[in-house]
């Protein structure tokens, strides 16, 4: 999928803003969602999106959206943060399929990383076990609290 398009309202973000799929949650507000990555490149992959928004990356973001929301990805990193301790996070997106983007729902990923610790690749990461995310999900959320 290009750049340019039209935004898909079955695209899974779209679902689990719908709550027609689960998603292990770790923030909401009016503004944005947070979950775990289901497929992290590594401990504490999270994801920020947009709620009250069809975008399908960032150019696509209305003006107005971008605030408030670039305040919730860094609110969620700074969780991410306290609660994992990393020694450094990757934080990225990606825009349109050339660029690595997979799911057409704007997202941000918030990646932690660890001195000597490699990181898995964009998309080459198996699927990970619910019940350890979500023990990793509670310690951020504890922190974000
Ligand atoms: P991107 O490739 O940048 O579009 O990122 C999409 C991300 O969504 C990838 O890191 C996937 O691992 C992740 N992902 C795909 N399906 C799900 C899901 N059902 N729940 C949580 N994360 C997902």
């Amino acid at each position: 999928m290009s750049l340019h398009g039209t935004y898909d309202d079955d695209n899974i973000f779209a679902k689990i803003l719908r709550s027609e799929i689960p998603c292990v949650k770790v923030y909401e507000d009016d503004v944005a969602l947070a979950f775990m990555d289901l497929f992290p490149q590594s401990e504490g992959h999270t994801l920020v999106i947009p709620k009250q928004t069809r975008s399908r990356n960032f150019l696509e973001l209305p003006e107005d959206y971008i605030a408030p929301f670039m305040q919730r990805v860094q609110k969620i990193a700074a969780g991410v943060e306290k609660a994992l301790t990393p020694d450094g996070l990757v934080i990225t997106q990606f825009n349109g399929a050339p660029a690595g983007q997979t799911v057409f729902h704007l997202h941000f990923h918030i990646i932690p990383r660890w001195e000597g610790q490699s990181m898995k690749g964009h998309g080459a990461s198996g699927q990970a076990d619910p019940g350890e995310l979500e023990g990793v999900a509670e310690k951020i959320r504890a922190a974000l609290s």
